[in-house]
């Protein structure tokens, strides 16, 4: 699953110490394993090799440039949402021809930029967005490649509503019956060339059949568009794919790839291009969020466990529900974890793992049992290289976490902690500026 791992009770990341490590860099700090990054992708080439997909990582789930590079070296496109994530790509000297464009509110400046780059395709949600990357593309005498992204309306079973994308009624792309219109409208512009289909069901989505299910509707949709004279080059089947955030819960990449890549073989053998666009499932075991106990605190039944982090710094319990697991990074040798996900051993008690955010909703887990706190102990927060850091905010304005990565004995840190300066930096408080009329 990944490389983190207790050795005599000391909770390693490949072979750095990660107690060590937080008194030399502090805390909150996000930790990353190279070897882990370059495994799960690794796993995830090879699984679907036959199809020989453009991998584009997505790089929303976690977008420090260190990640970026490493995944770049290894021959991973990127898949961006925003001018800001095209930069970044950019910055890490991604090829950017193997950069797909999604997002729903492209702004024209953002367009701008990706044209300019040159990035591989505009993953296009709507007949009014496409319209205007037309224009702007023809203002500009530029060209550039669309994928039409379809929403093939089946039901993703993801854990939360809130990430659930591919239904019909949902803000992304377009049904399938109006994809043909779509096609039949657009497909002769010579500035955006209309030539793929795109699709993101979902994430996580943690069963094949989704994918096996849209997949297959996605190629009726492309048989029936070649048949009315279109030139489809290729198929990005988007992302989502699982991760470990217990153990054992994602279905492997092979029994991923078994179902789906036969599907896509044919495509595939006849000139087509698959696409992937992973994100959590390269990224998410590869990060941990490590933090101190500051105060433990009993309150009517409930002991609580109050640390350095919280919602600020990594907001998927308090917005998706989701499961987390939480352990010191220092035990007994036989308090060391048999695996993640809700343990149960003797010496165990429950606590609330909160933060220091001024809001109910703000906690890492409810009810964990979790072997005894003090002040000072270091806990780490497994599986959180996915939209854990990039989605921190300064909310209550405290400065965002510094991260990590760890290869083999060595430790980078790939980007220092703010600072309490860098909080008001951007304010003109005692010269507003004034804007005039
Ligand atoms: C977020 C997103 C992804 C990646 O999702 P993961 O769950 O991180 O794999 C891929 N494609 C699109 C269009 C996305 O919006």
């Amino acid at each position: 699953m990944d490389h983190f791992h207790y050795d005599d009770g000391r909770l390693l990341c490949e072979q750095v110490d990660l107690e060590k490590l937080a008194d030399r860099v502090g805390t909150p700090t996000y930790i990353y394993s190279r070897a882990t990054l370059e495994d799960h992708y690794d796993r995830l080439a090879e699984a679907f090799a036959p199809l020989e997909p453009v991998i584009c990582y997505a790089v929303k789930s976690c977008d420090n440039l260190s990640i970026l590079a490493l995944l770049t070296h290894r021959g991973a496109g990127m898949d961006v949402v925003s001018g800001g994530e095209i930069l970044r790509a950019r910055a890490a000297g991604a090829d950017m021809s193997k950069v797909v464009y999604a997002g729903v509110g492209k702004t024209d400046d953002e367009i701008d930029l990706a044209l300019d780059e040159k990035i591989g395709y505009f993953n296009i949600e709507s007949e009014a967005e496409f319209d205007n990357i037309a224009d702007i593309a023809r203002r500009k005498g530029a060209t550039a490649r669309a994928a039409l992204r379809i929403n093939p309306d089946v039901d993703p079973r993801t854990a939360h509503v809130k990430t659930t994308t591919g239904r019909k009624e949902s803000k992304f792309g377009v049904d399938i019956e109006r994809a043909r219109r779509f096609f039949a409208a657009r497909g002769g512009d010579e500035h955006l060339r209309l030539c793929a289909v795109h699709m993101h069901i979902g994430s996580p989505v943690y069963q094949v059949e989704p994918y096996v299910h849209a997949t297959k509707r996605m190629l009726t949709l492309v048989e029936q568009l070649q048949g009315e004279g279109h030139h489809i080059e290729a198929i990005d089947i988007g992302g989502g794919f699982g991760a470990d955030y217990q153990t054992d819960q994602t279905p492997a990449y092979a029994d991923y790839a078994r179902q789906i890549v036969p599907l896509l073989k044919p495509f595939k053998d006849g000139g087509g291009q698959v696409f992937i666009e992973p994100g959590r499932t390269i990224s998410a075991n590869a990060g941990i969020l490590l933090t101190r106990v500051l105060y433990i605190k009993e309150g009517g039944s409930k002991t609580f466990a109050i640390v350095d982090t919280g919602m600020h710094h990594l907001l998927r319990p308090t917005l998706y529900e989701a499961f987390h697991f939480i352990w010191p990074a220092k035990v007994e040798p036989a308090m060391a974890p048999s695996s993640r996900g809700e343990l149960d051993m003797p010496g165990l008690t429950k606590v609330d793992v909160v933060g220091p955010i001024c809001e109910t909703g703000d906690y890492l887990a409810l009810g964990r049992k979790l072997p005894p706190l003090k002040r000072g102990d270091l806990l780490a927060v497994f599986a959180a290289g996915a939209y854990g850091r990039v989605m921190a905010s300064n909310y209550n304005s405290m400065p965002r976490p510094a991260e990590v990565l760890i290869h083999g004995d060595e430790a980078n840190l790939v980007r220092r902690r703010e600072t309490w300066d860098e909080l008001l930096a951007p304010e003109t408080n005692p010269h507003p500026v004034p804007l005039g009329s």
